[in-house]
C-alpha cells in the first residue's frame, strides 16, 4: 500500500521531494535572530538549493525577506516574472549585453571591475534608468571582483556614478565553513582597509556584507550591515563544527517506494559491472530512482536507505533510474515507502551531510544535483501538501 500520508493522489512519480515551508520559517526566524540589527540577505541561486525558486521566494516574501540573492540574470528575471518585489542582487559576474535585462527587470548588479561600472553607467544613461550597484571586492577569492590592492580606484571611480546607485559593497569568503578561521580573519583585514577609503574620503558608506553561512558563524567574521545566508537557511550547517552555534532544521527531505522485490541467490551479482554480490540468498529491493533524479552514482555500494525503520545498504551500481537494495533477511513490499534522505519515524535518519560523505563531496551539491524531474511536494504553514 502506498502510504497516503506521503504520497498525494496527484503525484505521478513515486518518487518526490518533499519541501518543510514550516522548517523554512523556523530557520527564517532563528537567522534573523542571530543576525541582530544586521539584515539578511536570502540566497535562492540554483533553484534555491534544490528547493523550487519560485515557491521558496514566495515564502520568503511573505515572510518580510529583506532582500534576495540568486547568481544569474535568468534567476532574477524568473523572480521578477513570478511576481517578486523584494530588491533582489544578481551576484555573479555579467557581461556587457545582458545589462539592459537587469534595468528592465530592478535587478541590482554586481559591479566587479572598473570597467563593468562604466558599462552599467552608459546602459542605465542610454536607458534613462537609474541602475543599481553592488561593488565586489575580492579579498582572497580570486572569483570575481576587484582586488582589495586596487581597490581604492573602483570605489573612487564609483563616486562618480550619475545614473547608478551604489547600494552596497561586498566581498565573498573562501574558507567560511573551516574550523581554522585564519583566513578569514585575513580577508576580514584586508576588506576593512578597503573600506576605510569611506572614512578618509569622507563619503557615505554604502550597505557593506561578507559573510555566507559560514562567515555568519565563524566569529571572526563582524556581520557588517547585512549577511547572505543560503545554506543554513535550508537546514544545512555548513560544518559540523557549526551545530552548537544555531538551531536550524532541515527543509527537504526525499521518498520514493518500492516497485519491486526478489529473492537473489548467493553470487549472483548485482547491477551494471557487477561490483556486488551476495555469499548468501538474500533479499533484494529496486527503488524507481537514480544518478539521472541527482543521487549520485559516486554513492553507489556506500549510501543507505530507510525501509519499514530500518537502515539498509545501496547495493550494485546505481543506475540512470533505479538502484537495489539488500535488506537481508528484512522485511518490505512493493509500494512501502523508502527514505533517501530524512526521518522515518523518530529513530533512524538519513541526512543530505551523510550523502555529501558517501559521494565524496558537499552538501551543497547534493541539494543542487537533484533533477528537476524529480517532483517538489511543499508542507504548507497549515499542514496540507501541495504539489507543484
Ligand atoms: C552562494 C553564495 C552565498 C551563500 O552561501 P551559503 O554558504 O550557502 O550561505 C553568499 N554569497 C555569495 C557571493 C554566494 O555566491
Amino acid at each position: 500500500m502506498l502510504h497516503e500520508d506521503t504520497l498525494s493522489d496527484s503525484v505521478l512519480r513515486p518518487t518526490f521531494i518533499t519541501v518543510d515551508l514550516p522548517a523554512l520559517s523556523k530557520n527564517f526566524h532563528a537567522i534573523k535572530e542571530y543576525a541582530g540589527d544586521s539584515k539578511v540577505m536570502f540566497i535562492l541561486k540554483a533553484n534555491a538549493y534544490g528547493h523550487g525558486l519560485i515557491k521558496i521566494a514566495k515564502h520568503l516574501e511573505a515572510l518580510g525577506g529583506y532582500y534576495f540573492g540568486v547568481a544569474y540574470l535568468e534567476e532574477g528575471i524568473m523572480l521578477r516574472e513570478a511576481g517578486i518585489k523584494t530588491a533582489i542582487l544578481v551576484l555573479g559576474g555579467i557581461i556587457g549585453n545582458q545589462i539592459p535585462l537587469f534595468l528592465e527587470h530592478d535587478l541590482t548588479i554586481t559591479a566587479s571591475s572598473i570597467e563593468k561600472l562604466n558599462q552599467i553607467e552608459a546602459a542605465a544613461e542610454s536607458k534613462g534608468i537609474t541602475a543599481k550597484a553592488h561593488l565586489k571586492i575580492d579579498t582572497g577569492m580570486e572569483r570575481i571582483g576587484m582586488h582589495y590592492y586596487t581597490a581604492h580606484a573602483l570605489l573612487k571611480a564609483s563616486t562618480q556614478c550619475k545614473h547608478t546607485i551604489i547600494e552596497g559593497v561586498f566581498t565573498h569568503f573562501a574558507n567560511a565553513d573551516e574550523v581554522d578561521d585564519s583566513y578569514t580573519k585575513m580577508q576580514v583585514e584586508r576588506f576593512d582597509k578597503v573600506l576605510s577609503f569611506y572614512e578618509s574620503e569622507n563619503v557615505k558608506r554604502p550597505m557593506v556584507h561578507a559573510s555566507n553561512s559560514g562567515g555568519m558563524l565563524q566569529s571572526v567574521a563582524p556581520t557588517y550591515d547585512m549577511i547572505r545566508v543560503g545554506l543554513l537557511l535550508y537546514g544545512v550547517y555548513p560544518g559540523a563544527h557549526f551545530t552548537e552555534l544555531i538551531m536550524v532544521e532541515p527543509v527537504m527531505s526525499w521518498k520514493t517506494h518500492v516497485v519491486f522485490f526478489k529473492v537473489i541467490e548467493k553470487d549472483h551479482p548485482v547491477s551494471y559491472g557487477s561490483t556486488w554480490q551476495s555469499n548468501k540468498q538474500t533479499r533484494i529491493i529496486t527503488l524507481p530512482v537514480g544518478y539521472g533524479d541527482g543521487y549520485m552514482r559516486a554513492m553507489s555500494n556506500k549510501a543507505k536507505v530507510i525501509v519499514r525503520g530500518v537502515k539498509y545498504a545501496q547495493v550494485g551500481h546505481i543506475c540512470m533510474d533505479q538502484m537495489m537494495i539488500d535488506i537481508g533477511d528484512g522485511t518490505a513490499y512493493n509500494g512501502d515507502e523508502v527514505i533517501l534522505i530524512g526521518k522515518q519515524g523518530d529513530d533512524e535518519e538519513v541526512t543530505i551531510e551523510d550523502l555529501a560523505e558517501w559521494a565524496n563531496t558537499i552538501p551543497y551539491e547534493i541539494l543542487t544535483n537533484i533533477n528537476t524531474r524529480v517532483p517538489r511536494v511543499y508542507i504548507e504553514d497549515n499542514d496540507s501538501s501541495v504539489l507543484s
